[in-house]
């Protein structure tokens, strides 16, 4: 039994050795990833249900890599969080999205997702504004999405962080909403735009009279505070007639569209 316990420590040992390597490979790749044009972001439609108009579009990387192919933001983004080149990587996303959406043919916004680590980075504010500025983007058009841990702990003067982007005109808004800590008392502590609620709620809606009930709460809420709400992970139109009929006003999701590389967006529009 002595040597059976051993051996699985040994394996044990091993698989962590492994992940560990791993990481450091994937580390040393991402840094050549971000010089090396690598990363891409892609754009999901956010749709208007009433005329089905797109407003906007979620920017979402991806990252092709020269010997592995595409890889996804969740198997890299916490690996960029955990090494500090989120900061590089966030810069990236947020100047390449202004571009971008400046030269689209429509007012549509743009939505970059911050990371909470970005607000331990004192110089955030002024790339985003350095951002809105290279590319001549009107400030109302870009938005930023960031989760409830930002607002969870205040000791680094978050809010007064958010304060100051919301002067610079950008939109806030609270991503992935119901998730994590959620309470309902954090949209008293800043006037978000916007509210997301997670794909999970609407994954779920169609045989969980919770997530149902926490949807209705949540747009119910939405509706006396004068916030608008933006279902995400709509996939059929069941769940998009039953959105409608709880009040959710913008959705997004497979069922208007996938995240696209900007040339592919075109192509979709003309
Ligand atoms: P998120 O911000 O919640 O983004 C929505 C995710 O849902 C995206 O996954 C999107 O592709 C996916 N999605 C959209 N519609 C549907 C649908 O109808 N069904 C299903 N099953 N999924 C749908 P993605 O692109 O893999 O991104 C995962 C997460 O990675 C994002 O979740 C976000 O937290 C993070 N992320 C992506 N890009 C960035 C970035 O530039 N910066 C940072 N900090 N995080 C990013
Ligand atoms: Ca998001
Ligand atoms: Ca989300
Ligand atoms: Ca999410």
């Amino acid at each position: 039994a002595k040597r059976n316990g051993r051996n699985r420590h040994e394996h044990f040992t091993l698989a962590m050795d492994d992940v560990a390597r791993s990481r450091r490979v994937i580390e040393n790749d991402l840094r050549e990833a971000i010089s090396g044009r690598q990363l891409k972001l892609y754009y999901q439609p956010i749709t208007n249900g009433d005329n089905k108009t797109i407003i906007g579009y979620e920017a979402l990387m991806r990252w092709h890599h020269p010997i592995k192919g595409l890889i996804m933001p969740n198997d890299f983004i916490p690996i960029a969080e955990e090494t500090g080149l989120i900061h590089m990587l966030g810069a990236f996303a947020l100047y390449d999205a202004c571009r971008e959406a400046a030269s689209w043919e429509g007012e549509q916004s743009v939505s970059v997702n911050l990371s909470p680590l970005q607000f331990k980075n004192s110089s955030l504010v002024s790339v985003v504004e350095g951002a809105l500025q290279e590319s001549g983007l009107n400030p109302s058009r870009l938005e930023v999405e960031i989760t409830e841990s930002v607002l969870l702990d205040d000791s680094l003067g978050n809010i007064r962080t958010l304060e100051s982007l919301k002067a610079l005109g950008v939109q806030i808004a609270l991503d992935d909403f119901g998730t994590g800590y959620s309470s309902l008392s954090y949209l008293r502590s800043f006037p978000f735009d916007k509210i997301k609620i997670d794909k999970s709620f609407i994954n779920d809606m169609g045989d969980s009279r919770e997530a149902l009930a926490i949807i209705r709460a949540i747009t119910g809420m939405s509706r006396s505070l004068d916030i608008q709400i933006t279902a995400e992970g709509v996939e059929s139109s069941e769940q998009f007639a039953k959105l409608r009929e709880e009040g959710c006003t913008l959705f997004q999701g497979y069922l208007f569209g996938r995240p696209q590389p900007s040339e592919l967006r075109l192509k979709a529009l003309s």
